[in-house]
């Protein structure tokens, strides 16, 4: 998540979103009404909720998810909304708080609970924004209310608020601690990958479609180590669903997450685009210091942003590095620069007369599979 690093701005963005979003009519499904309305709980792929229930067998075995009455969480302040239509991926966060040694239920009832306080007392969200929390320990929890009713049904999707644009179309699983420097525990990594296949299978969401939040934003959320995790997630989840998983198909394509103290080629070649794009009148220098951050921010002001910090990520790379085509009196400046200097730091020997976001990928050294573009329906809340 970044709602513990949301700035003012955006928390009080966040506030107004949720204003107008409370009001929307889209709702399709059951509002909070207590256990009884939740859909599909007792079904035959249900997932064991609560503190009993019946093993899963074969294929993808359903965790066992903590429900929101068993963790202690408080109402949503107003009705979930719950949507028509199944989510298309998984985004994978991490929650930025300590990477705590106390791995047992009672420890990860209170992050659960700490998170909600935050996401409806600091935030002023109607309920917890992400669906689904694990702690180090490897407990899964419930976590916006219904989340658990409505996966076991396996087709609706609770409206989230974990990353703007992608809260509907995505269910989001929030992991304990913070991955920039560390592993996750094995603990949580298994039940991460079972989470994983459950939702997946739910749903039939192919294993290669999760993601994480940097994918689409600019955060460093869920860490350069976790992150890098992902293509074996995909395999794993793969694995679990009995679904080869190639590495092509592992590997996603996506764009470099750069701020400050990140230094060489790919820094260089934005702070060109930053200055193709009016964001600063600095000569490149290849190390990503403050003035580069406010060359950022002055882009992500410019372009509206959800994120505006200075970090360039998911949100941001798209729109720095637009298309260009080679044409008379197109080549040269900045941007044909940025170019330049991937490609010979990557060796590129032939670049396309037209750079498209593939072709700016494989320069960078992101390319993967394509990431379908699909966003969130008119209608969700924006936050
Ligand atoms: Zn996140």
């Amino acid at each position: 998540m970044d709602g513990a690093r949301l700035s003012r701005r955006g928390a009080l963005a966040a506030g107004l979103a949720m204003g107008a979003g409370a009001a929307s009519s889209a709702l399709a499904g059951p509002a909070w009404a207590g256990e009884a309305a939740r859909p599909g709980a007792t079904g035959p792929g249900a997932a064991r909720q609560g503190t009993a229930g019946p093993p899963e067998a074969e294929g993808a075995p359903a965790p066992f998810i903590v429900d929101c009455p068993s963790w202690g969480a408080r109402r949503p302040s107003s009705p979930v909304k719950i949507w028509d239509r199944r989510p298309i991926r998984i985004l994978v966060h991490h929650t930025a708080t300590a990477n705590s040694a106390d791995y047992s239920r009672p420890a990860a009832d209170r992050l659960a609970r700490g998170i909600q306080n935050f996401h409806m007392d600091h935030n002023g969200w109607l309920d917890s924004g992400q669906h689904f929390t694990i702690s180090r320990g490897g407990v899964v929890l419930e976590g916006r209310s219904l989340s658990l009713g409505i996966l076991n049904g396996g087709r609706q999707q609770v409206e989230g608020a974990h990353c703007t644009g992608q809260n509907v179309v995505a269910v989001g699983i929030e992991n304990e601690g913070t991955y920039t420097g560390v592993d996750p525990t094995p603990a949580l990594w298994n039940s991460l990958r079972a989470t994983c296949a459950y939702i997946c299978r739910q749903y039939g969401i192919a294993p290669t479609e999760l993601y994480g939040h940097r994918d689409y934003k600019n955060t460093a959320c869920p860490g350069d180590r976790l992150y890098g995790m992902l293509p074996r997630l995909r395999t794993e989840v793969g694995a679990t669903l009995g679904r080869r998983v190639s590495r092509a198909e592992a590997e996603k394509a996506s764009w470099p997450l750069l701020r400050v103290g990140d230094t060489g080629p790919d820094v260089t070649a934005a702070q060109y685009l930053l200055r193709d794009a009016g964001a600063t009148t600095t000569d490149p220098t290849g190390s990503f210091d403050e003035g580069t951050a406010d060359a950022v921010r002055t882009f992500q002001v410019a372009h509206r942003a959800d994120d505006v910090n200075g970090i360039l990520g998911g949100e941001s790379w798209p729109e720095l590095a637009r298309p260009l085509s080679r044409g008379p009196g197109r080549d040269g400046g900045d941007a044909w620069r940025a170019v330049d200097v991937l490609a010979e730091h990557r060796r590129v020997e032939s670049v396309p007369d037209r750079v498209t976001a593939p072709v700016w990928q494989r320069l960078l050294g992101t390319g993967g599979t394509a990431v379908r573009p699909v966003s969130d329906p008119p209608g969700t809340a924006r936050r």
